[in-house]
C-alpha cells in the first residue's frame, strides 16, 4: 500500500511513565522503530497515579467522552504529553486510574482489574472518533487490552471510524491471563453467548486473554521458541489447543534491544566503558564490582556470576538454592540482584551471611547497580523453567558477559551453545530442569574460562551479536501489511 499504516498501540504500561515489567519496554520502544520504518503509531494507555506524579507536562486533547462498563456509560478526559517523539494518549478516569501501583498491591490484585480494563478496552472507539484517527491495525498487549479484538467483532460492528481495522495481539507472558469470576461477565457488555468454549470462557471462569486469543486478526509471541512452546500441554496453560487451533496466526517475533541504554561503548553507568576491541575497561568495572558487593579482594582473578531478576518461581530460584553450597564451594563468586516473592528475600537474606566476601546479595530494583553487574560480571545465570524472551542475557551478551541459560523460550532463541575448543557459540545451554543439568551448564563455563585465550573468543562472540529493535520492528510491519493486504 502506498500510504503509511497508522497504527494504534493499547497497552498498559509503556516506559518511561509506568512499568511493572517487560511489556513496558516494548511499548515505550517499538513504537519508535516502527515510526522511523514509515508507520504512524500513536499509543492508548491508562492514565495511572504513577504517571501524574512523573509531572510531566500534558495537555488536555478530549474532555467528557464516554466509554462503557457494560451497558452504563462513563466519562473520561485524554491527555498527551506536550512533547514526545510519537503521540501517547493517556485515559483519564481515576475512579480507576489513581492508585498507587498498576494492578495490584503485594497483598493481592484490585478487586475492580475487570472493570478497570474492561472500561479501558471501551475507550479505543470514542478515542478514534474524537481525534479522527482511523487505524489500519490495533496492536494489543497481554490480558489487560484482549477485549479491543472482541468487541471490534462483537461491539463495534456499525463503527466506520474502526472499519476495517485488523487486530493483533502480543502475548507478553502467558502465566498473565485476567482470570476473573463468571458472575462478572455482563460487565463486559457482552452477550452471554460469548462465555463458551469458543469464547471467554476458560474453567467456568472469564479469561479476557482467551479472549483476544480467539477473536484477534493475529497473535504474536515474544519469541519463536516461546511460540512454539506455549502450545503444549507443558507451557500452554490449558490453552495450548486454542493457540494450536490458531498456529496459522500465531508468529513469535523476538523482542529488541535498547542499545541506547545498554552498550558498554557508551553507558553512563558504569566507570568504565569498553569495547569488543578494548576490554581493559571491563576489568575496572568488575573490580568496582567487587566493591559494591563487598567482595574478597583475594579472589580477583576468579570469575563473577551474577543474577539480575524478578525473584519468582519462573526463574528458576529452586534450581539455584539447591547448588548454591556446592557452587560457592569453588574459586568463584557470585553476585545477586532482584525483588518479588517474600520466600526468596527470606532465602538470600539467611545465605548472604553464610558466604561473606564470596556471595554479594541485595534485595531491591537498583537500575546503576543492574548496569555494573552486567558490565563488571563474567558470567550470568538465567536457569529460568520459562521465559518468553528475557532481556538479561541479551544485555549480558554485548556486555561479554557469558549468559548460562536454560534452553527455553527466547533464551534458546539468542544464546548459541559455546564449543570453546573451536571458538564458536555465545553461551552455555541446559535443558533439563534439574541442578545437576544446571551445574554441568556452569561447569562447562569454568572450564572454558580458565583458558583465557578460548573465553576472549567467547566474549568477541557474545559481543558480537545484535538484537536490536529494527529487526523486530520490520517483522512486525511485515505482519501488519500481511494483515492489511491480504483481505
Ligand atoms: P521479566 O520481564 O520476566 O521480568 P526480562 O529479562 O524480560 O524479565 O526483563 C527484566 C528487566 O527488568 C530487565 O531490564 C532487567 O534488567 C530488569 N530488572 C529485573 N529485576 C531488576 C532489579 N532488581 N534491579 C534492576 N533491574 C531489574
Amino acid at each position: 500500500m502506498a500510504r503509511n499504516l497508522r497504527v494504534l498501540f493499547v497497552a498498559s504500561e509503556a516506559v518511561p511513565f509506568a512499568k511493572t515489567g517487560g511489556l513496558a519496554d516494548v511499548v515505550g520502544t517499538l513504537p519508535n522503530a516502527l515510526k522511523d520504518l514509515g508507520s504512524d503509531v500513536r499509543v492508548l494507555m491508562p492514565y495511572y497515579g504513577m504517571v501524574k506524579q512523573g509531572k510531566i507536562p500534558m495537555t488536555t486533547v478530549a474532555e467528557n467522552l464516554e466509554g462503557h462498563l457494560g451497558g452504563t456509560g462513563l466519562a473520561f478526559d485524554v491527555k498527551t504529553p506536550e512533547s514526545g517523539d510519537y503521540p501517547f494518549y493517556f485515559v483519564e478516569r481515576d475512579e480507576f486510574f489513581e492508585r498507587s501501583q498498576l494492578y495490584g498491591t503485594p497483598k493481592g490484585d484490585y478487586f475492580d482489574n475487570l472493570e478497570r480494563f474492561s472500561f479501558f478496552c471501551s475507550t479505543i472507539l470514542p478515542v478514534c472518533q474524537n481525534l479522527g484517527f482511523q487505524p489500519d491495525v490495533i496492536h494489543c498487549h497481554d490480558w489487560q487490552s484482549s477485549l479491543v479484538p472482541v468487541y471490534l467483532r462483537h461491539r463495534w460492528q456499525g463503527a466506520e471510524i474502526l472499519n476495517g481495522a485488523k487486530t493483533v495481539l502480543t502475548i507478553h507472558n502467558l502465566a498473565y491471563q485476567g482470570l476473573f469470576y463468571k458472575e462478572k461477565f455482563p460487565l463486559l457488555g457482552l452477550d452471554w453467548s460469548l462465555f463458551g468454549i469458543d469464547g471467554l470462557e476458560y474453567y467456568d471462569q472469564i479469561s479476557l486473554l482467551k479472549g483476544g486469543i480467539v477473536f484477534a486478526d493475529a497473535i504474536t509471541t515474544v519469541s519463536v521458541g516461546y511460540s512454539e512452546e506455549i502450545q503444549t500441554p507443558e507451557f500452554g496453560y490449558g490453552l495450548e489447543g486454542l493457540l494450536r487451533a490458531r498456529a496459522s496466526a500465531l508468529h513469535g517475533i523476538l523482542n529488541g534491544v535498547d542499545y541506547q541504554d545498554w552498550s558498554p561503548e557508551n553507558d553512563r553507568l558504569i566507570p568504565a566503558t569498553f569495547s569488543k576491541g578494548n576490554l581493559a575497561g571491563k576489568a575496572k568495572n568488575k573490580a568496582a564490582l567487587m566493591e559494591a558487593f563487598n567482595l574478597d579482594p583475594k579472589l580477583s582473578k576468579a570469575p563473577i556470576l551474577a543474577m539480575i531478576s524478578r525473584l519468582a518461581d519462573q526463574k528458576g530460584f529452586d534450581l539455584v538454592a539447591a547448588m548454591l553450597p556446592e557452587l560457592l564451594d569453588q574459586d568463584l563468586m557470585v553476585v545477586i540482584l532482584g525483588t518479588g516473592e517474600e520466600k526468596y528475600h527470606r532465602w538470600l537474606a539467611q545465605e548472604a551471611p553464610k558466604y561473606p566476601g564470596k556471595l554479594g546479595v541485595k534485595i531491591a530494583f537498583d537500575n546503576a547497580l543492574a548496569h555494573l553487574m552486567e558490565a563488571g560480571a563474567d558470567m550470568f545465570l538465567m536457569p529460568s523453567r520459562f521465559e518468553p524472551c528475557g532481556l538479561n542475557q541479551m544485555y549480558s551478551l554485548k556486555y561479554g558477559t557469558i549468559p548460562i541459560v536454560r534452553a527455553t523460550g527466547g533464551l534458546a532463541d539468542t544464546v548459541a551453545q559455546a564449543d570453546p575448543a573451536v571458538g564458536s557459540g555465545t553461551g552455555f545451554l541446559f535443558t533439563d530442569y534439574t541442578p545437576e543439568a544446571f551445574a554441568a551448564a556452569i561447569n562447562a563455563a569454568l572450564k572454558a574460562y580458565k583458558n583465557q585465550k578460548q573465553w576472549r573468543r567467547l566474549v568477541e562472540n557474545a559481543m558480537s551479536q545484535d538484537f536490536s529493535w529494527e529487526r523486530s520492528a520490520s517483522a512486525y510491519l511485515n505482519l501488519y501489511k500481511l494483515l492489511v493486504e491480504g483481505e
